[in-house]
């Protein structure tokens, strides 16, 4: 069967349907259901995704070629469903084609778009006659030349210039006094015409193509050509879409917001995206087109009465005032405003989720021009599911499975310090265009961004409106403030989907490329302010912020979360403090006390380094029994903290240089504390010089060469836990050897614990619970796992130097040259960060399999920073693991993925 290429759709008809995504893109596959549907839809086609990897394998004539057919078929069906002819030369109306990008994942602002495609001298004439609006007809072909000659011809501006069609608008404004674009007269935009197509000419060296067949062949070569430009590519490296997917392009029939005052345009969702609130919104504009209402140029209404009346209070403009000049759709135009609620109500029911959709009305008719299930905020994408599933519009599964657990981080980011905020400097009030507080330094640029936060600076930037070539910048940056746009403007669209705190629009700012003035308040680049994305309050210098607490929706989730897993959730903290944290957000247990972390609380380090100095096995014990009370101390209260639950306590793990200074200064207080000259801390630390740190003296390879250090550490947890067993707490310690990589080291270890435990409970007359086992952390563990497996209670897997050992990365120098490698194509993914599934996952399935075939009951689990990754998280599952241990602020991400993972 020869492979089909072209998709119509149109007059509640379509070839394609909304599971066909993969094929058509998000926005093809949404056009056509919306047809099926009954939702009143400007007839089209979409060229499939297949064809945009056949255009970029075998070429752009071939592949015309291929297609030609079927997208003439294609215009046909559409002149018949809008009754309108595709270079008509006169008796019927001129069809103007929409030709846009549509990829399965949405990515937007990211490739091409023509728009009022089929305008020459002849279709111009007939609109202006058929339509009786001739200035109408005469603004859309300029905006064609402008759109066509820049995204098809490529003519813009060139280094430090200003862009050649804008210069002409400017000349014509200035020339005639006018305040803006609108004030243009017929006689105006045809002699604008006539000018861009002469820069056309001179640009590109080519006339501005009148046949309209032609123009359609360019633009939709020109949207497979955007699939692969350098902010297509870089956007797609961030949100991780896979190059191979394609984009489709949709050719649509014109519908006109810009037709005189019964016309107009709007963007709109069907519940809030920042907050999750169950309420209609969205911002329209009459008498325009699309683009002027996300780029920010007219600030647009509001739809809703409800929500413009919110609009008003924020601006503290009075209601007669908004009635008159800033009044909602609803209020303006009440039979169209019920036509678009009844749709987004149908909408949102039939795809059980929250809709983002594109509208606009022409000359008093409705017509819906895309819908896509909405990005939205963390906390909106919470409360969106629970409300969901209590209207019984989705189940439990749906609910969870919907959640992007990563953007719990939202949840759990920080806001304003209670007391900061209060002493705080209000400069001014904007739009809340993404929920956050963030404190930083001002930027103009994104390159600044970049630069900047690079160095480990919190930026702010700051921008008149922001373009998808900011993006790396509003990545980079803490938050974001632009002096233009609403709430559907491309940085309060961006941050949201980047979970940044976003305020545009503020009141009496004012951005120039070296400063930000805020009324009449000067800041230079470098100077600190603090935005509240969540009220639109922009304040004076730097804010404090702390982390908020948890409840309500967040508390259900994790509910379903908690009721829909297999595997549970560990924390890997140090102090007990942490433990608390990480017990609240649901942890439970400890899958990873890292000892040390402790030695560098206080006076603690001084003792540590009073055992390394030490000569002789005699000064070391001394050293050793004054760090037995603190660390017995820090047991109890880590154990304490997670009373009931399983703490795993890994002995001590770093080579010991780390505990010791460097620098002169450092030396000589240390030879002056400890009693000794210089020479001799000097010669120790020489001594304790490793070229492979990572692969020397450390892990178990210390507690068998110092046994001591080990009894010391098992006397510290046994008496920690025999003490609180004995005041009637439930203390669980699982004692872990770090970095093993034969069974022998396990084994002379575990003798070790084995013989202080039974003295500690001997002379405490008190019997703990207690488990001994290791990690697994190099891979000749994971090869001989079946005999470690026969002494050891339950490995851990320490992923991070597993996949160091693995890949043979050193951990600490890789970045240097992991970026250039995923850059490259060579790692798909940082395998510090996700779990390298197809490599080191091996060794992990390896050593569970072997481990339980001799151990049955041996207990699994990830201590590796992947503990608190997603689709680490899913591997693990499918592992067979118990749990997965993660830092306190990612369990509740780890327990969402435990429960998906369950799911799925
Ligand atoms: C590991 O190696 O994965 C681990 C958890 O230990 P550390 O990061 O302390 O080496
Ligand atoms: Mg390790």
């Amino acid at each position: 069967m020869t492979m089909k290429r072209v998709y119509t759709f149109g007059d509640k008809k379509a070839e394609g349907k909304a599971e066909m995504k993969n094929l058509l893109g998000g926005k093809g596959a949404n056009l056509a259901e919306m047809n099926l549907i009954g939702i009143p839809v400007p007839a089209g086609f979409t060229i499939t995704t297949e064809v945009c990897t056949e255009y970029n394998s075998i070429g752009k004539d071939k592949v015309v070629e291929l297609m030609r057919a079927e997208v003439e078929a294609g215009v046909t069906t559409t002149e018949k469903a809008m009754n309108a002819v595709f270079g008509s030369k006169g008796e019927d109306f001129p069809l103007l084609l929409s030709v846009r990008s549509g990829a399965r994942a949405s990515m937007p602002g990211m490739m091409n778009t023509v728009l009022n495609l089929g305008m020459n001298d002849d279709t111009v004439k007939i609109i202006a006659e058929k339509s009786g609006n001739e200035k109408f007809a005469y603004d859309s072909y300029r905006r064609f030349i402008q759109m066509y000659g820049d995204v098809v011809m490529g003519v813009e501006a060139e280094a430090g210039e200003h862009c050649p069609f804008e210069l002409v608008l400017d000349k014509v404004k200035k020339d005639n006094g006018y305040a803006s674009d609108t004030d243009m007269t017929v006689e105006d935009l045809k002699s604008v015409v006539e000018s861009f197509k002469a820069v056309v000419k001179s640009k590109a060296g080519e006339d501005f193509p009148t046949n309209p067949w032609d123009q359609l062949w360019g633009a939709i070569c020109a949207v497979f050509d955007s699939w692969n430009t350098e902010r297509a590519i870089l956007y797609r490296r961030m949100e991780q879409i896979p190059s191979e997917w394609g984009t489709a392009v949709n050719v649509q029939a014109m519908v006109y917001g810009n037709m005189g005052n019964t016309s107009a345009t709007g963007v709109c969702f069907s519940r809030d995206a920042a907050t999750g609130e169950d309420q209609f919104n969205g911002e329209y504009l009459i008498n325009a087109q699309g683009e002027d209402v996300v780029s920010g140029v007219r600030t647009p209404l509001e739809i809703t009465k409800i929500g413009s009346k919110r609009w008003a209070e924020r601006n503290g403009t009075p209601e007669e005032v908004r009635l008159r000049d800033f009044p909602s759709l609803e209020e303006a135009m009440p039979d169209l405003y019920n036509q678009l609620n009844d749709v987004q109500e149908k909408l949102e029911n039939h795809y059980h989720d929250m809709q983002d959709m594109e509208f606009t009305i022409q000359n008093g008719k409705l017509w819906m021009l895309q819908t896509r299930n909405g990005k939205r905020t963390g906390a909106a994408m919470v409360k969106m599911a629970i409300d969901m599933l209590d209207q019984k519009l989705i189940d439990e599964k749906t609910a969870i499975l919907r959640q992007d657990p990563n953007k719990l981080d939202e949840l759990l980011h920080p806001v304003f310090e209670k007391q900061a905020i209060a002493n705080a400097k209000v400069l001014s009030k904007g739009l809340p265009a993404s929920p956050g507080a963030a404190t930083g330094r001002v930027v103009f640029t994104a390159e600044d961004a970049e630069i900047e936060a690079a160095k480990g600076e919190k930026v702010i930037l700051v921008r008149r409106e922001t373009s998808p070539e900011d993006l790396k910048g509003m990545y980079a940056a803490v938050g974001i403030l632009t002096e233009r746009g609403g709430m559907t403007s491309h940085a309060a669209v961006v941050a949201r989907g980047m979970g940044k705190c976003c305020i545009s629009s503020a009141a009496g700012i004012s951005v120039s490329s070296t400063a930000l003035t805020i009324n009449g308040v000067s800041f230079k680049k470098g100077e600190y302010i603090s935005l509240d994305g969540s009220t639109g309050i922009v304040y004076e210098g730097k804010v404090d912020t702390i982390t908020p607490t948890l409840d309500g929706d967040f508390g259900k989730m994790m509910e379903l979360a908690e009721k829909n897993t297999r595997m549970y959730v560990r924390t890997n903290a140090d102090s007990p403090a942490d433990a608390k944290t990480a017990r609240e957000f649901g942890a439970k247990g400890i899958g990873l006390c890292r000892t040390e972390h402790m030695f560098f609380e206080g006076d603690r380090i001084w003792a540590i380094r009073e055992m390394i100095l030490a000569e002789d096995l005699a000064g070391r014990k001394t050293a050793l029994e004054k760090l037995l009370p603190i660390q017995r101390e820090d047991f109890y209260g880590i154990l304490k903290a997670m009373d009931g639950f399983g703490v795993t306590i890994r002995l001590l793990d770093p080579p010991l240089h780390e505990f010791t200074p460097n620098e002169p200064a450092a030396q000589a207080e240390m030879a002056e504390k400890l009693g000794v000259s210089v020479e001799i801390v000097k010669e120790k630390v020489d001594a304790l010089h490793e070229f492979n740190p990572m692969l020397g003296h450390r892990g178990c390879r210390l507690g068998n060469t110092y046994p001591e250090i080990t009894e010391m550490q098992a006397r510290a947890i046994l008496e920690a836990a025999c003490d609180l067993k004995s005041q009637g707490f439930n203390p669980k310690p699982e004692i872990m050897v770090p970095l093993i990589g034969t069974v022998e080291e396990y084994v002379m270890q575990e003798e070790i614990i084995r013989r202080i435990a039974a003295e500690v409970q001997e002379e405490k007359d008190v019997k703990v619970d207690f488990l001994v086992g290791t990690m697994i952390e190099i891979p000749r563990a994971c090869l001989t796992a079946n005999q470690i497996a026969e002494h050891a209670e339950f490995f851990s897997f320490g992923t991070n130097d597993l996949t160091q050992m693995t890949f043979g990365y050193s951990r600490d120098d890789a970045g240097k040259f992991l970026p250039i490698y995923i850059q490259k194509g060579i790692l798909k993914q940082d395998p510090f960060q996700a779990l390298d599934q197809s490599g080191v996952g091996q060794l992990v399935e390896m050593a569970c399999e072997k481990g339980r075939a001799v151990n049955a009951g041996l207990k699994l689990g990830i201590c590796g920073e992947h503990g608190g990754e997603p689709s680490s998280v899913e591997f693990c599952h499918r592992t067979g693991l118990d749990y997965v241990s993660c830092s306190p602020f990612r369990v509740p991400i780890a327990r969402l993925a435990a429960a998906q993972a369950n799911l799925r």
